[in-house]
């Protein structure tokens, strides 16, 4: 098993990402400590990695909170004596996000909260958790918009995951002779919840799919094989890196008319 005797904590693991992700590493051996801000459905995911013979627990925390996420790495540390994994995956894309004229303060302010700021405080309860592990990996979930905009106008989610790429690699320099490493997984558009909400006719998905060289949508599966091999000891000499995975859509971008 590639995460035998590891512990991860994963946010946003009620939904999309998260959710395979918090099932694939349990099934490779982690145990995980699965957090976000809906109980519900973060119980659900919690539920099904136990029934299917893993070790998990549900915390609530809202990851623009600095006690929340204090407090979430202190529940893994309780309950699992360490911390060796931190998928810092949470994210929303407001619908109100805009150009810089027409979207608000108010929207601007608050996917900053939760991208942006949201990955900083994981960082900074998680790396100490991590330091008194002995290391570990981190792992950021960014997005292809961040290294190359976004054909539909989106500012605020846009910066807030170029932030995350910024961040990450600094944070990678720090922390490289700790043992630590930090790395951005940068997604291309997926077939969640997030995008397809807003993709919601046959024509705006269209209009999407043109770009994608492979001509379909990534699988919230196949983030979580990429961050399995970020989180795993086989990706020992990766950070500081900006992890693409997005059917090739950064090597075929052009500007729709
Ligand atoms: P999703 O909406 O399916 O899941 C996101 C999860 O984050 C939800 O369970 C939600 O409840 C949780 N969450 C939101 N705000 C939170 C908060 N403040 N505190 C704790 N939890 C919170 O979305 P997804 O597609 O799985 O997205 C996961 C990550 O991937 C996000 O960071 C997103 O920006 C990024 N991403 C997605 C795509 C895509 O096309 N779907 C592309 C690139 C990057």
């Amino acid at each position: 098993m590639r995460l035998a005797d590891k512990v991860a904590l994963i946010t946003g693991a009620a939904s999309g990402i998260g959710k395979e992700t918090a099932s694939l590493f349990a099934q490779e051996g982690a145990k995980i400590v699965a957090v976000d801000l809906n109980d519900y459905d973060g119980e659900k995911t919690v539920s099904e990695v136990n029934s299917a013979g893993g070790d998990a627990i549900y915390v609530n925390a809202n990851v623009s909170k600095s006690s929340d996420c204090e407090h979430m790495v202190k529940a893994a540390e309780e309950k699992y004596g360490k911390l060796n994994v931190m998928f810092n995956n949470a994210g929303i894309m407001d619908s109100r996000d805009d150009n810089a004229q027409v979207t608000e303060e108010d929207v601007w302010d608050l996917t900053m909260a939760i991208n942006l700021k949201g990955v900083f405080l994981g960082c900074k309860f998680g790396i100490p958790a991590m330091q008194r592990s002995g290391g570990g990996s981190i792992i950021n979930t960014a997005s292809f918009v961040g290294i190359m905009g976004a054909a539909t106008p989106q500012v605020a989610y846009t910066a807030s995951k170029g932030g995350v790429i910024s961040l990450t690699r600094e944070l990678a320099v720090i922390h490289a002779r700790e043992n630590i490493r930090v790395n951005a997984l940068c997604p291309g558009p997926l077939r969640t919840e997030l995008l397809m909400k807003f993709l919601d006719t046959e024509a705006k998905k269209q209009r999407r799919l043109v770009h994608i060289p492979m001509g379909r949508f990534g699988e919230a599966k196949e983030m979580a094989k990429a961050a399995l091999f970020l989180a795993s000891d086989e990706s020992s000499y990766t950070t500081g890196a900006e992890f693409v995975v997005d059917g090739g859509i950064t090597s075929a971008y052009v500007t729709p008319e």
